[in-house]
């Protein structure tokens, strides 16, 4: 998303962080529902929380990245 290297800041520690975010927000999502891999992404701290001031919508990522760009 931001191309935040978690490594390059931290180091070691930081080393193959991220967090994974809910395209469709669980919220949502009716009863028992399996995760699949295509619904997550993995993002920074800082975009996560971002995403979670968005409509929870499937095209935040998408309208944040272009956000993103145009900053
Ligand atoms: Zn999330
Ligand atoms: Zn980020």
């Amino acid at each position: 998303m931001c191309e935040f290297s978690f490594e390059n800041v931290y180091g070691k520690l930081g080393s193959g962080f991220a967090e994974a975010h809910h395209v469709v927000p669980l919220g949502q999502l009716r009863d028992k529902v399996k995760t699949r891999v295509e619904d997550l992404i993995t993002v920074c701290g800082n975009c996560h929380r971002m995403l979670h001031r968005m409509p929870g919508k499937r095209d935040d990522a998408t309208k944040l990245n272009r956000a993103i760009r145009k900053a």
